[in-house]
């Protein structure tokens, strides 16, 4: 946990936040203040999307806890959440750990809805009612954007959890990760296409490519490990020895 601070621990989830938070809320900040009258609004507005990301993390962490899992931490750092889920190694323990993350997001957007019909129905145009507005639209792109296929987004990992049901734990993992290989990298080309900020582009392909291969090592590690515990099964048991008959 180098370079956090302790925040708070809620239902036994501790949730931590990384310095760089800092150094990328005052970069957010310097980038988004002229959209408000009030530039204080920028702040409240990158406030606004840690608080939803924060909403979502301990979706995943307490449904994980729910199958069973084990779920204790959450940091926060510039590219979102992190909730270090751990549930136990079963398709569906896994699906729904993943999937109540977005599914927070889903349930925000009805409440967001109605708050910004609240706010637009002042005559006069606002910060207050302009920040709800990008509060909606930013719910919006993270429900987007984590249910892309693509793992290791929420989506790529939803997709490996269903494959895993009919293909097992190995090969699931396996077209997941490359999947998510192929993706990632055609993300970042949209992205380079469209025209986003470059330096989020480039840190976030890094990111995903780095984590759509560590997904491909872990299942080389698995096919190891199933290798290793098919060899353990041929050898025949000496009798008198205390190794088990399998
Ligand atoms: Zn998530």
């Amino acid at each position: 946990m180098g370079g956090t601070i302790r925040l708070f621990k809620f239902s036994g989830i501790q949730v931590y936040l990384h310095f760089s938070w800092f150094i990328v809320a005052a970069y957010e900040y310097s980038r988004r203040a002229g959209v408000y009258t009030s530039p204080i609004w920028a702040l409240w507005e990158y406030i606004a999307l840690f608080a939803i990301v924060l909403l979502h993390e301990f979706g995943h962490a307490l449904a994980c806890r729910q199958t069973g899992g084990i779920a204790d931490r959450i940091v926060l750092w510039p590219l979102g959440g992190i909730a270090f889920v751990n549930p136990p190694r079963r398709p569906g323990a896994m699906l729904w750990s993943i999937a109540a993350g977005p599914l927070v997001n889903v349930l925000l957007l009805p409440i967001l809805t109605v708050a910004l019909a609240l706010v637009r129905a002042d005559v006069e145009p606002t910060d207050f009612a302009a920040f709800v507005g990008h509060v909606w639209w930013l719910n919006l792109g993270l429900l987007i954007f984590n249910i892309l296929p693509v793992y290791p987004l929420d989506g790529g990992q939803i997709l490996r959890s269903l494959l895993w049901f009919p293909l097992g734990e190995i090969r699931s993992l396996q077209i997941a990760s490359v999947v998510g290989l192929i993706g990632s990298i055609a993300l970042a080309g949209l992205a380079w296409f469209i025209g986003m900020d470059v330096f989020w582009t480039a840190i976030m392909a890094l990111f995903l490519i780095s984590r759509a291969i560590a997904g491909w090592q872990y299942a080389k590690a698995l096919v190891l490990e199933e290798e290793a515990n098919r060899a353990a099964r041929l050898v025949p048991t000496v009798p008198g020895s205390d190794r088990p008959a399998l």
